[in-house]
């Protein structure tokens, strides 16, 4: 019997929240992707709880943002250790806060969306051999006890931080453990705590206290003076001890229906791509949930890259637009992993030097808003930005907000209202070009580019053309330029027009 073997644009494995959004943007873009995922059953094992806003911006633009807000409760402000909290609500965005939602949620959404559009999700699907050669990819998989064999142009490895993509590539995940011993626990409390998030810190340990939303609490407690192999938990007066000793009660924590334990490591991959295949999510970066940052750059390197991904499988980029993936997420990765690895050295600093410098650090972010102001800018994402050449204007590479715009078309007779913003316009998948000029000069590249003028003809974009892409960060801009260098721009980022 010859093994069963499939054909597909793009293969995705793991079916995480990384590799959900981006099967579900391929899949939208009219690529054909299939996403392998080892477990036969879809995951209920929340680990993240925080969603920042500029993943909801991101959410935005595909049209998901107010119903996963819906499922959850947004916070104005974001503690971190027992006194250090940052204020989230001056963030210049439609989404000044921090949504506190079981990552569940999020992949419920995520994945309803990838299969509308038309993503194969094959579950019960692991990967176990992967080669390639200079037009595809061939991935081998174990389903049902039998040996299958499925092929694509590329391939994205989002098998979290145990990559097996990652190890069949042979690249390297250095870095090292920050904290062991971890425990997590979901349980019932007696008493509802009185904030959304209840954390504590003592110089021996902390917990940290979030809802479900359906009745249960996850607790995650660490003590210094604890030692757990990794799966083997403490019963649960233990835990219950550690809440007391940390946040100063327990909430009465009872009836614990799943616990167990983790550490936590602080690792990046130097390379996120190997010729036609990419790593995204936990498997390309793995840090501390200090902070709340993993699931949230998981989905931002799934936006970055599902664009530049489309555009090479239609033609209409250079494999240097997907260089860009590494040269921009690369770094991005890097920021996180320092600064989530600060805060957790910080939150557990028993040394009285470092504990004066948390004490001072604490100190000092609450006394300057400069320094939440920017810490809340790292934290939400909000003040992420790429790289861009030396001439350009100084628009390119940075995130742009949500815009009013004036001139866009309703996307369907009987479908919803023109957008009127630009997160509601990127929903249409395409570059967004801005401009208070005629635009016929984009009429060639229709298919796409969505064309608007900004709301306010005389705001700060009066002269200025803007070119943003599917992701929503500047690629292009420019002030009042002629039809030619504005043509030459839509060239060099939307490839070829329909009709050359
Ligand atoms: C305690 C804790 C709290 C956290 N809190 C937050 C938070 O508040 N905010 C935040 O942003 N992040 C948080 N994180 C991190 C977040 O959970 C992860 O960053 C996120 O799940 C990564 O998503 P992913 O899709 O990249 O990988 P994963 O969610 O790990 O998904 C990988 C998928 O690949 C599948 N897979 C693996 N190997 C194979 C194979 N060989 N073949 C086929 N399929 C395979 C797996 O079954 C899995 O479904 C937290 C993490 C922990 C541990």
């Amino acid at each position: 019997m010859t093994a069963k073997q499939t054909v597909t644009d793009v293969l995705i494995v793991g079916a995480g929240p990384t590799g959900l959004l981006l099967a579900g943007d391929l899949a939208a873009a009219g690529i054909r992707v299939t996403v392998l995922e080892k477990r036969g059953a879809e995951s209920n094992l929340t680990r993240a709880f925080a969603v920042h806003a500029r993943t909801l911006e991101m959410l935005d633009a595909r049209g998901l943002a107010d119903e996963l807000i819906a499922t959850g409760v947004p916070l104005g402000s974001l503690r971190l250790f027992n006194k250090l909290r940052i204020d989230l609500g001056s963030l210049p965005t439609r989404f000044p806060f921090v949504l506190i939602t079981p990552q569940s949620n999020t992949e419920r959404l995520l994945q309803e969306r990838a299969v509308k559009a038309g993503a194969t999700i094959l579950r019960g699907a692991e990967v176990t051999g992967l080669r390639q050669d200079a037009e595809g990819v061939t991935i081998e998989t174990v389903e049902d006890g039998a040996t299958a064999t499925h092929r694509a142009r590329y391939a994205v490895g989002t098998d979290g931080v145990h990559s097996t993509v990652r190890d069949l590539l042979g690249i390297p995940f250095p870095g090292e453990s920050v904290v062991n011993s971890v425990v997590l626990a979901d349980v019932r409390l007696e008493r509802a705590p009185d904030e959304v998030v209840t954390v504590g810190a003592t110089d021996d340990g902390f917990a940290f206290l979030a809802p479900f939303g359906d009745g249960w609490y996850r607790v995650i407690a660490w003590d210094r003076h604890d030692r757990h192999p990794d799966g083997t938990p403490p019963p649960l007066e233990r835990i219950a001890e550690i809440t007391r000793n940390t946040i100063g009660e327990d909430y009465g924590l009872h009836d614990a229906r799943w616990s167990s334990t983790f550490h936590s490591d602080e690792r990046q991959a130097p390379n996120y791509r190997s010729g036609r295949v990419f790593l995204a999510g936990d498997a390309a970066h793995c840090h501390s949930p200090a902070g709340g940052q993993g699931m949230n750059t998981g989905l931002q390197d799934a936006a970055n890259l599902s664009w530049k991904l489309a555009a090479a499988l239609r033609g209409r980029a250079t494999d240097a637009l997907l260089d860009t993936y590494q040269t921009e997420r690369h770094p991005v990765g890097k920021t996180v992993l320092r600064s989530s690895g600060a805060l957790v050295r910080l939150a557990l600093a028993h040394s009285a030097p470092t504990r004066a410098l948390r004490g001072a650090l604490t100190t000092v972010a609450e006394h300057l808003d400069v320094v939440t102001e920017r810490g809340a800018k790292i934290i939400s994402g909000i003040g992420i930005r790429y790289g861009a050449p030396k001439d350009a204007h100084p628009l390119v590479g940075r995130r742009v907000p949500d815009l009013r715009l004036t001139g866009l078309e309703q996307p369907r007779e009987d479908g919803p209202a023109a957008p009127e913003r630009l997160y509601e316009a990127l929903r249409a998948g395409k570059f967004v070009l801005v401009s208070n000029d005629e635009l016929s000069a984009a009429d060639p590249w229709a298919d796409r580019v969505v064309t608007a003028a900004p709301a306010d003809p005389h705001g700060k974009l009066r002269d200025t053309v803007l070119l943003i892409r599917p992701d929503g960060y500047a690629a292009w801009a420019a002030v009042d330029p002629g039809r030619g260098e504005l043509r030459a721009a839509l060239a060099e980022w939307l490839g070829a027009p329909a009709d050359a």
